[in-house]
Formats: C-alpha cells, structure tokens, sequence
C-alpha cells in the first residue's frame, strides 16, 4: 500500500492506495479530486510549473511564466533547461506566448504579467 498526501488544496489529506486486480482503490481522500489524484500520481504523475524567463528590457530583466496546462512530472527539469535558455525580445502581455509546444508536450510556456506591455505596440 502506498501513502500519499494530496496536494490539489491546502487541506492536504493523507491518503492510501492499493492496487487490485489492475484497479487503484484510494482511502484517506475527502472529495473526488483527491481520488483523482492519487490515481494520477500511481498512473502518469503531473505538475504545473511557475517560474520567470529573462527578458532583453532593463526595467524588467525577467518575466514571471507558467505553463498553460500540466506537463509530466518527469519533465520538469526539461522544460526548466528550456525556460532558462529562453530570453524574451519583444513586449509580451499577461497570457502570450513565450514558448510555443515546449519540448513537443503539447503544452506553452506563457507570460503571467503585463510588465513588459506599454500600450504602443510590440
Ligand atoms: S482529497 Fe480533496 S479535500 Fe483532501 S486535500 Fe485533496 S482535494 Fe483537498
């Protein structure tokens, strides 16, 4: 039986999974998604990633991003080399893109702030 603590809120439920025939049966969980995520977490871990890219424009030399949806948890660190190699060269808003289909996943990296847009173009 493996245990686990659910991270989807902040209520954070111990849970225990246990495979029979073929199907994982979850305890300790306090609604569905806490299931939901266990399940995942035996089957296709996933996460989301926060974190900032470096920009051309001295008054904001970085730029917070996140990815627009979760990727695989064993790629997190790929996806980091990828944000880290990146350098943003144009006035980007809240919700562009910075990374189109990072590594393929199917997923972008996307702006979370507006601190590079002036309003006069791009
Ligand atoms: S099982 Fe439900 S209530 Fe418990 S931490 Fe997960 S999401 Fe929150």
């Amino acid at each position: 039986m493996d245990e686990l603590v659910c991270i989807v809120c902040p209520r954070g439920c111990t849970m225990h999974i246990e495979e029979k025939d073929g199907t994982y049966v979850v305890s300790g969980n306090s609604c569905k998604r806490g299931e939901q995520f266990a399940v995942s977490e035996m089957t296709a871990p996933m996460r989301t990633i926060c974190s900032t890219v470096r920009t051309d424009f001295p008054e904001a030399p970085v730029l917070p991003v996140r990815v627009s949806a979760d990727i695989p948890k064993d790629r997190i660190f790929d996806v980091m080399r990828e944000i880290n190699h990146t350098v943003v060269k144009e006035r980007v808003r809240r919700g562009d893109t910075v990374i189109q289909n990072v590594l393929g996943l199917g997923v972008d990296i996307i702006a979370t702030s507006d601190m590079l847009y002036t309003g006069e173009g791009r």
